[in-house]
This record gives C-alpha cells, sequence and structure tokens, in this order.
C-alpha cells in the first residue's frame, strides 16, 4: 500500500463490550477529502494526538503512547479512548505498511463536528524525514520564554498544559523563532527560569554520571522517548532523575539531548550561541537502542 496511509476510525466507548473492531475503521485516499468543514480539529485545533515511529514494521512504544492519548483526553474532557480499539486499528495499519524503513504513525482523536454526535478519530502514516544527519551532528537550541511559572498546570488547568492537543501553533512558532535566531530548535523555559521541553522533543541533561529531565509535573509532556532512554541508561547502571531543572544547570551540563518518537535522540551542541559538549558516541549507542525497540 502506498504512502501516506490513512484509517478513518469510528470511536467507541472505553467499556465497549465489542472485540472485534474490523468493521469500525475503514482506508480512505489520503489525497480525498475525509473531515467535515465543520470538523472542531480544524476550526479549533480541538483534539488531542499522537505520533508514534514504526520501524521495520514494528510500532514502538504503542501502549506508552496509548497511555498518553487516554491521559490527553481525560485533561481535554474527551471520552476516553477504547485502548483495544486502536490497537486493532495499528495492527492493521501495520499490515498494509512497508516493512521496512522508518514512518510515522499519527493517531487523532478530534472533538468532532460541532453539534455531533460523536468524536473522530484517524491513524495518518507516513514516511519518516530523514534524521540520519541530526543524529550524527546534533542540533544548536535556543531558550525561549514558555510565558507560565512553575506550577501553572495545577493553579490554571484549563491551558491543558500536559495534554498532547492538536494546537501546536505555538510549538510552530517557536521553532521559526529558533530559525530566526539561527538555531535548529528551541527549549521552552518557565518565566522562573527552569527547564521545560522542545516544541516537540522532551530533554535530557547529563551532570557528572547523573541523567536528569525534568519533572513531569502536568506542564509538560511526559516523553515516551524519555522513558525508554531512562530504562535503557539504567540498565546500563546509569543514574537517572526526574526534578526540576534550572536553566543554568543545563548551560553547565557535560551533555545534553533532544529525545523524541520520530526524530528519536539528538545532542545538544550549542545553547543560546554558547557551544554545549555533546557525547556522540553515547548519542549513537541510544539510537541504535532506541531503532532496535520492537514494541
Ligand atoms: N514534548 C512535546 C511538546 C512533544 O510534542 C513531544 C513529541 O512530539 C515530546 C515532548 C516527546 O514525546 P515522545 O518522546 O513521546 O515523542
Amino acid at each position: 500500500m502506498p504512502l501516506p496511509y490513512t484509517l478513518l476510525i469510528d470511536p467507541l466507548p472505553a467499556d465497549s463490550p465489542r472485540t472485534d473492531f474490523a468493521g469500525t475503521f475503514q482506508a480512505v485516499d489520503s489525497d480525498a477529502p475525509a473531515l467535515r468543514v465543520a470538523e472542531l480539529s480544524t476550526q479549533r485545533g480541538d483534539g488531542v494526538f499522537e505520533t508514534l515511529s514504526v520501524v521495520n514494521g514494528h510500532a514502538q512504544e504503542v501502549e506508552p503512547h496509548l497511555a498518553r492519548l487516554a491521559n490527553s483526553a481525560q485533561i481535554c474532557d474527551l471520552p476516553t479512548p477504547n485502548a483495544a480499539q486502536w490497537r486493532a486499528a495499528v495492527d492493521d495499519a501495520l499490515r498494509h505498511l512497508p516493512a521496512e524503513g522508518q514512518l510515522a504513525l499519527k493517531f487523532v482523536l478530534s472533538r468532532g463536528v460541532e453539534h455531533g454526535p460523536a468524536p473522530t478519530a484517524w491513524l495518518h502514516a507516513t514516511a519518516a524525514a530523514d534524521f540520519s544527519g541530526m543524529r550524527a551532528h546534533g542540533v544548536r537550541v535556543v531558550t525561549l520564554d514558555r510565558g507560565y511559572p512553575r506550577g501553572v498546570a495545577e493553579r490554571a488547568p484549563w491551558l491543558l498544559m500536559g495534554a498532547k492537543t492538536l494546537s501546536y501553533a505555538v510549538n510552530m512558532a517557536a521553532l521559526r523563532e529558533a530559525a530566526r535566531r539561527g538555531a535548529d530548535d528551541a527549549l521552552f523555559l518557565t518565566t522562573d527560569g527552569f527547564v521545560m521541553e522542545g516544541p516537540t522533543s522532551s530533554v535530557i541533561i547529563r551532570t557528572g554520571r547523573e541523567y536528569v529531565t525534568p519533572a513531569p509535573s502536568g506542564a509538560i509532556l511526559h516523553g515516551t522517548t524519555q522513558q525508554a532512554v531512562f530504562e535503557y541508561l539504567s540498565s546500563r547502571g546509569e543514574r537517572v532523575v526526574y526534578r526540576d531543572v534550572p536553566v543554568d544547570e543545563l548551560r553547565r551540563a557535560d551533555a545534553a539531548w533532544l529525545v523524541s518518537s520520530v526524530r528519536l535522540a539528538v545532542a545538544i551542541t550549542a545553547l543560546d550561541g554558547e557551544p554545549l559538549p555533546a557525547d556522540q558516541p553515547l548519542t549513537d549507542d541510544v539510537n541504535a537502542f532506541l531503532l532496535a525497540r520492537t514494541a
């Protein structure tokens, strides 16, 4: 089946007794119209999504992505996704997708059509961009103020911090700002100077033999790749820690990475124009581990 490959899903309630999901999704022509104009995903960015990586026919970290989709849905007061149905849709897609190479598989759960009876959902597979250059040479990063202090998620839950919503216009604007400043990527900071996450990635910092990532307190996503990297590092006897990271700690780090599902781990080689040491051998090891995952 040529790429892109798209499945429209008729989302079942989480407590549906149904176990055969074959009739609940349907492959559609990715180039043909498939959504209604009144779709709230397009009208308001009102929905949630996940993007996972498929490597040589293996969908990676399906369960952590489904768990985060459910968490995002809960934050947004959307119906809980039926995990068994989404797993079946992924399996169906895998049967039709190329068995070699890297793909990006996006799941979308939207609030649906205004006043409509049900949410809308789809799964969309595309060839992954070629990130081999960034994996080998790293990225220059600038820090950008996210405009909120630490603790904002608890004080203002309606900001939907910590949900992976479809409203990525701010994240994309941050990447354009990074490019204007001569960098490849960005890292958001709280107004009180703590490291959060990149617009499309989590951050891991190494100081000595300790690997640290900002605690997923509710204001940032709990990255599935960061969790996989921490498991890998722990299995090698390294110390991994979740805690608040002041930006000065990042500036003094022995190494730092942006990590995400499709691009995987890329070393931060410069921060706000100042060089940062990069550990390319470890970056290569981590990426070999991430690419070899079969689940
Ligand atoms: N933080 C944000 C804002 C993201 O958009 C992403 C991924 O797109 C991540 C973190 C990393 O998450 P994952 O490793 O699950 O891809």
